[in-house]
């Protein structure tokens, strides 16, 4: 059964290539990355949860230091 790389277009045949349809552990690992890349994009809030928020306390507190301004 003959196929092709969904990475590299190579053509791929099941008989030989052990990572059919991929040509290569390389290209199976490239599209396995897509999908984890995918999934690290989704989490990567969950893991910098604590620094954007930081960042968002700070940003009210400039805000707030500006309003201060207006009035005075
Ligand atoms: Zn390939």
């Amino acid at each position: 059964m003959k196929h092709k790389c969904p990475i590299c277009k190579t053509v791929t045949d099941s008989e030989v290539h052990k990572d059919f349809p991929f040509c290569s552990e390389r290209c199976r690992g490239q599209d396995l990355g897509n999908w984890a890349s995918e999934k690290y994009v989704v989490s990567e809030p969950i893991f910098g949860e604590e620094e954007p928020a930081e960042g968002e306390r700070k940003t009210i507190l400039l805000d707030l230091d500006k309003s201060d301004d207006h009035e005075s």
